[in-house]
This record gives C-alpha cells, structure tokens and sequence, in this order.
C-alpha cells in the first residue's frame, strides 16, 4: 500500500535516523492513499527541532517555524515537517497562545483535528500508527474530531469549516457529536481571518461534494459568517444537487442566480455581491468574472436571444469560450426553474451557433484599425474609441459589412 512512498522518502528518513531521530508521513497523504486519491501536499511530523531539521538539509525554508513548521525542499519537491507539538492554551479561538515541543508521536497524533487525519506512516517500517481509531472511521467514511468535539472547536474555530471542507472532498459523514459541537461553537467563527474563511470556503466549493457542505452549512446556521446575504435563501437538495454537476468555477454564480430570480431580483447591477465577495477577499479578478457572468444570466434571462444581443455578450465576457461557461448555468437554472427553460436553451443555441461561425465580434476582428481612422480625420483619443464601437455594432447587425473599404465609407458617413 505504501511502498512508493517508503521508497520516495527512504533517503529523506535515513537523513533524520543517521542523528537519532524519527519521521513519520502524516495527514492528507496517509489519508488519500487509503482512500485511492492522489496525495495533496506531503506532511511529515519528526522529534527533531525545526533549527536541528535546518542543519540537516540543505534547502530548507522556515514557512511556519513559529508553530514548529519548515519545508524542506527535498529533490525539488517542498516537504513539509512539523516537529511533534502539544499545542498549549488557546485563548483567541485560532492559535494556542504557546506551542510545546514533545518527544510523543502520540500525543502529536491527538493534538490533531479529525481521526482521519492523525494516521502516522513509519517511514522506516512501513507501520501505520492509529492512536484514534482514524483507519475505522476512513472505513466508515466518517468524520469525528479527536477528543471532545467542543473544545477541539473552541481551541481553533477553523476546524469547523475544515471539517466541512473534508466532508465536501471526501463525501464523508460526519459524526453526530462533532456536528452538535458546531452549533454551539459557531460564534467563533466570527474570530478567524476572512482570508482564512474565504481559503476553506473556495476549497469547499471546488470539492467534489460540496451540497453535502452547503446544506450543513444552511443547517447549522454559519451562512453569516460565509455568505450573508444567501442565509435565506434555504436552497432545495434539488438545487444542491445541481450544482454538483456544475464545473467548479460555475458553482457560486449559479447560486447566487437561483436565490435572485426566485426573487425577481436576477437584473444588474450586482455591486451588492461583488462587496459580499470583496469582503470575503475574493480577488479582482474573481470578483469581476462573478459580476460579468452574472450580468449575462441576467440578459439572457430578461432579453429575446438575437444575434446582436448575443454578440454583445460574447464581446463583453472577452472571449468566444462563454459557451462552455454559460451553457451548463443555464441548464442547471433550467432544472430548477423549468417554465424559464426555453429562453435560457434558446440563448444556448445561438450562442453555440455564433461562436461555430466565424463572425467578427471583437474589435481586432474589424477589418478597419484606430490609426487608420485617425488617417481618414477622426480625431485621436475616446473618439476613435466611440467611432470603432459604432463599426462593430454595425458588423454585428449585418457582418458582410466587415471589409475595409466599405468600413471606410460607414465612417465617413457617421
Ligand atoms: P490536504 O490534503 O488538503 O493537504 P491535510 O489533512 O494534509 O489535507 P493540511 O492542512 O495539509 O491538511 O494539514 C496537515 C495535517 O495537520 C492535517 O491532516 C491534520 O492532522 C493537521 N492539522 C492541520 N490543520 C489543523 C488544525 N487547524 N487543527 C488541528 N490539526 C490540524
Ligand atoms: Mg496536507
């Protein structure tokens, strides 16, 4: 079951054993392999200090040496080792205040979040250590936080958007006490970096599962601290269900659509989202990709699917790739919402239509360019900007005029 990774990391181990120190694989990688998944990222846990590891190799990068964390980069590949810890008080629901080293494979194990996650591989031996019961719970496919759910949350709020995050990776389910727990620790929530919220969240969202975590998340309430304005919109398992299908980038923008045309309310702008997801620390360029999809849902979701208005919506989104972005949005809301169902296929089809032909619709496909109007008199600055929309918008009404002769004429005459 392990032997490639005894294999990969045998040189690695050999170079903490030669000093008299152990290392052990942890984590994701453990757990992915007994599932069949592809390792995320390689985390070991050692006895050794994070400044003993940084004598022992060559390349090391001190990434978290406050909690006892470095990475190594060993053949090119950044390993991540984390010197065996007890975590001492926390008092701010994020980090403990002190972290102390401990000679304890053990008790490094039990400071861990979920079972799942405290599975130890002896880089030597090939053991797999399970102080917690975690190869059970892979097997059941459940979730349990180590210890007593309620103090493992209120140590560390985080852990309750990890254990959602899991469950949304992994389809897991999860255990009924560490559920209860989050309804009673939810509050701290409010103590955890947005950037931090928005990095478990976006990795919820792109998982495989994530109605599975949307729906919890509507259960125990945490929409307030995720995504305010959409704690009320309750959506169906139906809905969740839909977005499963969905390519991962499209997933929000779906929903966020499902909630306002059950509203009336799918019509620009969408500034209230977009500082939803500003306040999230979503990127610009997230942010702005939301607000242009969301803008064509709604054209398409209010104006008859001609030519031009598609056209205009393709130069607008900047590219001819929408229809794979848009076509599966719309089927997904046509599901939902199935007496809309004809003019979002509509919009489908001519937009496949349009980007199949070959049609001028952005501004380098004019056969006419801004130097050569600033030679036929038009004057240098917005003008040319303004005249050069006008070409277009005649080139989408009718594309034969898309020859530079005539679109010489069609300037003169504007
Ligand atoms: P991934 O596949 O996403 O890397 P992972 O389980 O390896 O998942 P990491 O964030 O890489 O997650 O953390 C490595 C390990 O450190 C976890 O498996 C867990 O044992 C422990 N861990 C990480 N974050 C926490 C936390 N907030 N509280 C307790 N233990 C944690
Ligand atoms: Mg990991």
């Amino acid at each position: 079951m392990f032997q490639d990774f005894l294999a990969a990391f045998q040189g690695f181990a050999q170079t903490f054993a030669r000093s008299g120190k152990r290392v052990y694989l942890v984590g994701g990688a453990v757990r992915n392999r007994l599932l069949g998944y592809p390792a995320g990222d390689f985390d070991f846990t050692t006895n050794a200090t994070p400044h003993e590891v940084m004598k022992l190799f060559p390349r090391v990068l001190p990434t978290g040496i406050q909690h006892g964390t470095v990475t190594v980069l060993y053949q090119n590949q950044p390993l991540e080792v984390t010197t065996f810890r007890v975590d001492g008080k926390y008092s701010n629901s994020r980090h403990p205040d002190q972290v102390l080293y401990t000679g304890s494979l053990e008790e490094d194990l039990l400071r861990r979040d979920f079972t799942i996650n405290a599975l130890a591989l002896d880089l030597d031996s090939g053991e797999l250590i399970d102080v917690t019961g975690g190869r059970f719970d892979l097997e059941q496919k459940v979730l349990r936080a180590i210890g007593e759910a309620e103090t493992r949350f209120q140590e560390d709020a985080l852990r309750m958007l990890r254990l959602f995050r899991f469950a949304s990776q992994l389809g897991f389910t999860i255990e009924a006490g560490t559920l209860a727990a989050v309804s009673l620790c939810r509050d701290d929530l409010g103590k955890l970096s947005r950037e931090r919220i928005r990095d478990e969240v976006v990795k919820t969202l792109l998982a495989p599962f994530p109605a599975r975590a949307w729906s919890a998340w509507q259960k125990e309430n945490l929409l307030p601290w995720i995504f305010p304005s959409l704690q009320q919109a309750e959506f169906s398992s139906m809905v969740l269900g839909q977005v499963e299908v969905l390519p991962p980038h499209l997933r929000l923008v779906f929903l966020r659509s499902v909630f306002l045309f059950d509203q009336d309310r799918l019509r620009v702008p969408f500034q209230d989202w977009d500082e939803e997801l500003r306040a999230l620390c979503f990127s610009n360029q997230d942010r702005a990709a939301q607000v242009k999809l969301l803008t064509l849902i709604a054209e398409a979701t209010h104006e008859p699917s001609t030519d031009v208005a598609v056209k205009k919506a393709l130069f607008h989104w900047g590219s001819r790739d929408l229809p794979a972005h848009l076509d599966q949005v719309w089927q997904a809301l046509a599901c939902v919402f199935p007496h809309k169902a004809e003019q979002w296929q509509a919009w489908g089809q001519a937009l496949n239509r349009i980007v199949a032909c070959d049609v001028p619709l952005f501004l380098k496909d004019l056969a006419i360019s801004g130097n050569e109007l600033i030679g036929l008199g038009v004057a240098p600055g917005p003008t040319i900007g303004k005249v050069l929309s006008q070409l277009l918008t005649a080139v989408w009404e009718n594309p034969a005029l898309n020859e530079n002769h005539t679109l010489r004429q069609l300037c003169q005459a504007l």
